[in-house]
């Protein structure tokens, strides 16, 4: 890349410091600058427009430029900018949309704690877990176990969760009491004959013995995202979440819902738990809730969670735990303003009336001499390359081929995301029909290009 002295890309590989990001590749290519967006589009500093494919990181719902979160901010900022929740204190924003989550979520999730983004409220849930079950006079029950592949953010403690070796590697992690179970992923981990139902038996089986091995007075809690996302859109298969669930219930250990992506439709119901049928005692909320606008996330418990958590908090003096922008006035307001949206525009039955187009779309793909698994639901999925179709075997990671289908979308006019060898979709959930078609369109044209540079 041909940086000029002085130009906003060379500042920026001066001084901009970018997560997930080779920094060294960065100082060599340098930034896609975005300054600007309406609806799916964003434009660069070039004025080139591109499909946000992403949704930015699965989070821009309601696309971009919608005046009324704007005003919504405004309003609030002119009325309290600032004001927080520790010790009894309040806002009505903050309490406007605390109610509504636990009217909107399922079954008895009706208390809701605030933070500022997926990765803090994860963090949140594993203090929860641990004080509950002192609360209850178990300390010996902390262990957590999350899945190999899943991603619950990038905190100490979120990391430990996430499974995925950059999240841990050179950073010293996972810590103590966090251990990972099998991935989900039939196409990669089903056995020959292996129906997907048998599949979903064999990854609960395997959950019941890791906890059988670590004792289950041992074991907390099971945390998963109903369909992972950074992970490489991972839709496990339908019976999956019952038996996992099942095993759960039968250890007295806690179902942690991570809606942090799934949250607000996007697997096109309200949340990833009710396509899946769980019923969590905890459910996290993040990205979406806001449609992105501000960073708020939240942590929804249970009555029964709620209880043991009160109680210690009566019995210690206070509880604990809380960050200075917890249900932040602004943000708190916006995604009040966002949920409002939701339902004025009912955006649920808007997304259940596009996705059969989106997901027959991606899987039109599936014929392609190089795509080894198209996988999704409701507005969310991934298109898999692979070396040999037959064998399934990848590509090599050092022949970046993800990369360059990365590259040549965006050449193509789309954003998207590459995870190894998965190039991700998770567009707004405003998208209509003639827009998924000029999506798939970009993407068809970037995939060839790619198919010829393979050759
Ligand atoms: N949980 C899930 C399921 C996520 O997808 C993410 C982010 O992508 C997180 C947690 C972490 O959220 P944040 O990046 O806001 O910390």
């Amino acid at each position: 890349m041909n940086v000029r002295p002085n130009s906003p890309a060379a500042r920026d590989i001066a001084h901009h410091l970018h997560p997930y990001t080779n920094w060294r590749r960065h100082e060599a290519d340098g930034p896609l600058i975005i300054n600007s967006g309406k609806g799916i589009y964003v434009q660069d500093d070039q004025g080139k427009e591109y499909i946000e494919g992403m949704a930015g990181l699965w989070c821009t719902s309601l696309g971009f430029g919608e005046e009324r979160l704007v005003q919504a901010a405004a309003e609030q900022m002119r009325k309290l900018p600032y004001y927080h929740a520790f010790a009894h204190k309040s806002h009505n924003p903050g309490i406007d949309l605390a109610e509504r989550l636990a009217d909107m979520t399922p079954g008895d999730l009706n208390h809701v704690f605030f933070a500022n983004s997926g990765s803090e409220a994860n963090d949140t849930v594993v203090k929860f877990v641990w004080y509950f079950n002192n609360a209850l006079g178990r300390p010996e029950k902390k262990k957590i176990i999350s899945r190999i592949k899943g991603y619950h953010g990038v905190t100490v403690a979120s990391a430990s969760m996430t499974g995925l070796p950059n999240n841990h590697r050179d950073f010293d992690l996972p810590i103590a009491n966090i251990l990972h179970t099998e991935c989900p992923h039939y196409y990669r981990f089903g056995q020959e004959g292996e129906t997907e139902d048998a599949f979903a038996t064999r990854m609960a089986d395997a959950l019941e013995a890791k906890i059988l091995e670590e004792g289950p007075e041992t074991v907390a809690a099971f945390i998963g995202e109903p369909v992972m996302g950074a992970g490489g859109v991972i839709v496990p298969p339908r019976t999956y979440w019952k038996k996992i669930q099942a095993v759960c219930r039968k250890y007295d250990i806690l179902v942690i819902a991570d809606e942090v992506i799934c949250g607000f439709g996007r697997t096109g119901e309200m949340f990833g738990s009710q396509t899946f049928e769980i019923q969590p005692d905890i459910m996290v909320v993040a990205k979406q809730l806001s449609s992105a606008y501000l960073p708020i996330s939240a942590v929804i418990i249970s009555d029964k969670v709620y209880d043991a958590l009160a109680d210690n908090s009566a019995k210690i003096g206070t509880f604990g735990h809380g960050y200075t922008y917890s249900g932040h006035p602004v943000a708190a307001a916006v995604a009040v303003e966002t949920l409002k949206i939701y339902e004025e525009r009912d955006i649920l039955s808007h997304v259940k009336a596009v996705a059969p187009l989106f997901q027959e779309g991606l899987r039109k793909f599936a014929d392609h001499p190089h795509v080894g698994e198209v996988r999704g639901v409701g507005l969310v999925g991934a298109v898999e390359l692979v070396a040999d179709k037959t064998t399934k075997a990848s590509f090599d990671p050092a022949g970046p081929v993800g990369v360059q289908l990365d590259k040549r979308a965006i050449a193509n006019g789309v954003i998207l995301r590459n995870i190894v060898d998965s190039l991700a979709f998770c567009p707004p959930l405003i998208i209509t029909d003639k827009q998924i078609k000029e999506l798939f369109d970009r993407f068809g044209k970037a995939l060839d290009e790619t198919e010829a540079w393979i050759k």
